[in-house]
C-alpha cells in the first residue's frame, strides 16, 4: 500500500520505517498536521496515518474521499478528532491502535501524581541551583488517601492496578463497571461521591460529547478542599479556564496535565524561540502546584514498537480486505 504519514514525530520514523518496510507498504513521512488544507498531499497515495491531533474532520475526510484515499490509519488509541460518519459515508475504513501500552499511560499518571504530590518539580530546581532547603516541599502519604479513577477501561485498570499497592482506597465512576477490580477492593460510586471523597483524582476515560468539560466549574465545586487532578487523557475533559480558577481559589490543590484542550497547534513542536500566544498554558505554567508534560504518557519503546506493528498490521489487514479487529 502507499502511505503518507502525517504528523510524524523524529521520535517514531525509525520504528514506523522498519514495521511498513516488513510489512511491504511504501512510506512517505511529512511533519505537516493533516487537515482539510494539508490534506492535497495525499494525492496518489492509498491510506494516510493520522495522529492525536490531526484535524479529520468532514471536509477534511471529503478531500481524501476525492483523491481515492481508502483507509485512516490512527496511530493512537483515541479517534475523537476524527468524523467516523464522514468516514463511513464515503467508504473509508477507519483503523486504530486500541492498546499498545495500557502500562505506558497508566505510570505516567502515577509519575505526575507523585512529581506533584511530593515536589520533585521544585526540588530538582531547586538543588542544581545549590539550594537545599526543604521549605514548601512537604507532600502526603498516598497510602491511606482516597484515589478516584474516572474511566477504567485499559489505562484506567491498569491505573488501578497500580495504585492498589500503595494502600489507598479507590472509588471509581464509569457506566461499565469492571468486576474484576472490584474484587480487587475498588468501589464504584456515583461521579459525585468521586469528586467529594477522592483526594487525587485521575481521567481516564474518552473523550465525547458527553465527556467534554467534565470537569468544569460545578465539578470542581464538588471536590474535596486540596484534591489533586491528574489528566493523562484527552484535554478537553477540563474546562481550563474553570480549573485556573479554582487554582487561583486555592480548591484545586494540584493539577497535572499530559493533555491540553488547546493543544493542537502548541504539543509536539518547539515554541523554545517563539511567543506563545495561548495565554492559557501560559498562566497554567505560573502555579507552583501544577505540572504539564506535552502528550508523552504514551511514550515509551514498548508502545512505540506496537503502535508501529499494530498501525503496519491494519493497513495489511483493509489492503487484503480481511476483517480487522481495530476497525473503527
Ligand atoms: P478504553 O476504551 O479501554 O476505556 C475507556 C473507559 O472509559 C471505558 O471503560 C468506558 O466505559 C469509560 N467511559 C466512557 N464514558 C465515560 C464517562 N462518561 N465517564 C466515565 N467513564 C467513561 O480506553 P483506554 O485505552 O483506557 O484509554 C482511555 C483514554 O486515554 C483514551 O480515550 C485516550 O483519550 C487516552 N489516551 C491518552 C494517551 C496519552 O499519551 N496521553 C495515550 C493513550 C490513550
Amino acid at each position: 500500500m502507499k502511505v503518507i504519514v502525517f504528523s510524524t514525530r523524529r521520535d517514531e520514523r525509525a520504528s514506523l520505517s522498519q514495521a511498513m518496510a516488513d510489512a511491504g507498504h511504501d512510506v512517505r513521512f511529512e511533519e505537516v498536521h493533516l487537515n482539510e488544507r494539508s490534506a492535497s498531499l495525499a494525492k496518489g497515495y492509498d491510506a494516510v496515518a493520522a495522529f492525536v491531533n490531526d484535524q479529520l474532520d468532514q471536509a477534511c475526510i471529503e478531500r481524501l474521499a476525492d483523491m481515492g484515499i481508502g483507509c485512516i490509519a490512527m496511530r493512537c488509541a483515541g479517534f475523537n478528532n476524527v468524523d467516523l460518519h464522514t468516514a463511513k459515508e464515503k467508504g473509508i475504513a477507519v483503523v486504530r491502535v486500541p492498546a499498545y501500552s495500557p502500562y505506558a499511560v497508566a505510570e505516567h499518571a502515577l509519575t505526575l501524581l507523585m512529581s506533584l504530590n511530593r515536589h520533585v518539580h521544585k526540588a530538582y530546581n531547586r538543588v542544581r541551583e545549590g539550594n537545599f532547603s526543604l521549605d514548601g516541599l512537604v507532600g502526603q502519604d498516598i497510602h491511606g488517601k482516597t484515589v478516584g479513577i474516572i474511566g477504567t477501561g485499559t489505562i484506567g485498570a491498569v491505573f488501578c492496578q497500580v495504585m492498589s499497592g500503595f494502600g489507598c482506597r479507590m472509588l471509581a465512576f464509569d457506566p461499565t463497571p469492571n468486576v474484576s477490580l472490584e474484587e480487587m477492593g475498588v468501589q464504584y460510586v456515583a461521579k459525585e461521591v468521586l469528586f467529594s471523597e477522592s483526594d487525587f483524582i485521575s481521567l481516564h476515560c474518552p473523550l465525547t460529547h458527553d465527556t467534554q468539560h467534565l470537569i468544569d466549574a460545578s465539578a470542581l465545586a464538588c471536590f474535596k478542599p486540596g484534591a489533586v487532578l491528574v489528566n493523562t487523557s484527552r484535554g478537553g475533559l477540563v474546562d481550563t479556564q474553570a480549573v485556573i480558577q479554582a487554582l487561583k481559589k486555592g480548591s484545586l490543590g494540584g493539577l497535572a496535565l499530559d493533555v491540553y484542550e488547546e493543544e493542537a497547534e502548541l504539543f509536539f513542536e518547539d515554541y523554545s524561540d517563539r511567543v506563545i500566544t495561548d495565554d492559557n498554558i501560559m498562566r497554567l505554567t505560573t502555579f507552583p502546584n501544577v505540572i504539564i508534560t506535552g502528550h508523552q504518557a504514551f511514550l515509551t519503546h514498548e508502545a512505540q514498537n506496537n503502535i508501529a506493528a499494530t498501525t503496519a498490521s491494519n493497513l495489511t489487514d483493509v489492503e487484503m480486505k480481511r476483517p480487522c479487529s481495530n476497525q473503527l
